[in-house]
C-alpha cells in the first residue's frame, strides 16, 4: 500500500510535465515570438551524419521575400513563386562541393505565404480573432532538407555566400552545427559565410 502511494505522484508527472510543456509553448508561441522573430536574422541547424546531411533553414519571411503578409497582388504572388523556387534548389543555395556527391532525399518548404496553415494549437476557436492578426503581423519560412552523400568527406565547409547573395535583407545566420568534429554554435554574416564542418 505504501509502496503504490508512493509511485503514484510518479505515475501522474509525466502528464503534468507535459500539460505544462505544451502550456508554455502556447505562451511562447503567442507572446514570444516577436522577439524570437528579428528581421534579418535567420536559423540554420545544419547536421552531418554519416552520409546524411540535414539542413533546417527557419528565417523571418521578411529576410527571403521582403514582407510577411499573404500574397494577394500579383507582383506579390510573383515575388513568393520565385523564392520558393529558389528554395527549392537547395545544392545551389548551400554551395555543396560536387565532389561530395550529394543529392537530395528529401525536401520540405513551410511558411503561411506559401498558403500552409499556421500550427493548429496555435489558434483555438476562441482567438482565432487574435491569433489572425499575429500571423498577418509576423510569418516565417521554414526549409527543412535531408541530403544523402557518396563522399561526405568532400564536405570540408559550409558556405552560406549564396544565400547571403540571393537574400540580401538577411544579415546573419545563426547556425547550430553538428558533426563528426563536435557541435557548434556559430553566427555567420556575408562577410564571413563559411563555417567548418
Ligand atoms: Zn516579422
Amino acid at each position: 500500500m505504501r509502496r503504490l502511494l508512493l509511485a503514484l505522484p510518479f505515475a501522474l508527472l509525466p502528464l503534468a510535465v507535459t500539460q505544462a510543456a505544451v502550456e508554455h509553448d502556447h505562451d511562447h508561441d503567442e507572446h514570444g515570438s516577436l522577439s524570437a522573430h528579428e528581421h534579418g536574422v535567420g536559423r540554420l541547424n545544419a547536421a552531418l551524419d554519416g552520409q546524411t546531411l540535414e539542413l533546417e533553414l527557419e528565417s523571418p519571411a521578411m529576410n527571403l521575400v521582403g514582407f510577411e503578409h499573404a500574397a494577394t497582388t500579383d507582383a506579390d504572388k510573383a515575388k513568393v513563386a520565385a523564392v520558393r523556387a529558389q528554395l527549392e534548389k537547395p545544392l545551389v543555395l548551400f554551395n555543396l562541393p560536387k565532389a561530395a556527391g550529394c543529392v537530395i532525399a528529401t525536401q520540405e518548404l513551410e511558411s503561411p505565404l506559401f498558403g500552409d496553415k499556421p500550427d493548429a494549437d496555435d489558434h483555438d476557436e476562441e482567438d482565432a480573432k487574435d491569433g489572425h492578426e499575429h500571423e498577418l503581423d509576423h510569418s516565417e519560412i521554414h526549409a527543412h532538407y535531408q541530403f544523402s552523400c557518396s563522399a561526405p568527406g568532400a564536405l570540408k565547409t559550409l558556405d552560406l555566400a549564396t544565400i547571403f547573395n540571393t537574400f540580401p535583407a538577411t544579415q546573419k545566420i545563426q547556425v547550430q552545427l553538428i558533426s563528426p568534429s563536435g557541435q557548434q554554435g556559430v553566427e555567420v554574416t556575408a562577410k564571413a559565410a563559411a563555417l567548418k564542418f
